[in-house]
């Protein structure tokens, strides 16, 4: 898989080099680039903003070093993964499509997506539509209900939730089965050694008696009532069913 992010703080983007998700690049498993935005300007200063047409308040990110350089990382991804090869445009924005597990799902088995991440108050529409109209796949993904200053954490966690659904990163992809959101739900109660453990005001707590008993089939019942009940109680609203267009893939441009 390739990923492109554009964005006007590369060092942001570091973490990328870091745990699994490091690991995967040096694996080969997928190649990520980082683009400085700047680097798209043609004056002194490397403006990439300028105020709101119609008044109010910030900044609004100019269209032009956005679509060129938009379409320079387009020409020299299709250089090397082909002629044919077409990325899924990302553009976090508080605005668009609640990211979910069932969009990292999807956006796992795509072979390039392209990040750009807002600035200041956003980006100029004009982006958006010139792009759909030149018939690039546009998607606009929110991170949750909240603004953040810039796209560049809604990056990192996307690009987290989609690398280690990618064939070959996790080690154990039993483990990816299991989890909260996989299957609609949250995940069980977890334990681990010592079977009972004193905590250290003094009260000793015993793990489920059940985990003990290597029945697998029994073990794997309680989970499954397990993940329910503690569905049903933190997030009722998972149980209930989806709103249109939750989850959604992509998203139009506006
Ligand atoms: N003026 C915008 C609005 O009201 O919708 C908010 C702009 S925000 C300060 C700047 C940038 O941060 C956005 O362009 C987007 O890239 C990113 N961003 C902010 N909140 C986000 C969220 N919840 N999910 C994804 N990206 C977000």
């Amino acid at each position: 898989m390739r990923i492109d992010v554009l964005t006007i703080f590369p060092d942001y983007l570091a973490p990328l080099e870091l745990s699994l998700l490091g690991k995967a690049r040096r694996d080969g498993l997928v190649d990520v680039r980082v683009h400085d935005l700047r680097d798209f300007t043609h004056d002194r200063h490397r403006t990439v903003d300028d105020s709101p047409l119609g008044g109010g308040a910030g900044m609004v990110m100019k269209p032009e070093p956005w679509a060129e350089a938009l379409e320079s990382v387009i020409a020299a991804g299709r250089e090397e993964l082909g002629d044919d090869a077409a990325p899924l445009i990302v553009f976090p924005n508080p605005a668009g499509a609640p990211f979910a597990q069932a969009t990292a799902q999807s956006w796992s088995q795509r072979p390039w997506l392209l990040f750009a991440c807002g600035r200041y108050e956003g980006i100029d529409e004009r982006v958006y539509e010139h792009l759909a109209a030149r018939g690039h796949e546009l998607a606009l993904a929110s991170l949750g209900d909240y603004v953040l200053n810039g796209g560049e954490v809604a990056v990192l966690a996307i690009t987290e939730a989609v690398v280690r659904l990618v064939p070959g990163v996790v080690g154990n992809a039993a483990s990816l089965v299991e989890e909260s959101h996989s299957d609609g739900l949250l995940e069980y109660p977890l334990y681990t050694r010592p079977a009972t453990w004193t905590a250290p005001d003094g009260t000793v707590r015993a793990v489920p008696e059940i985990l003990l008993s290597g029945d697998h089939a029994r073990i794997a019942a309680w989970r499954a009532e397990q993940s329910r009940l503690r569905t049903a109680e933190r997030r009722p609203d998972l149980l209930a069913p989806p709103a249109p267009g939750d989850a959604a893939d992509t998203a139009p441009a506006s």
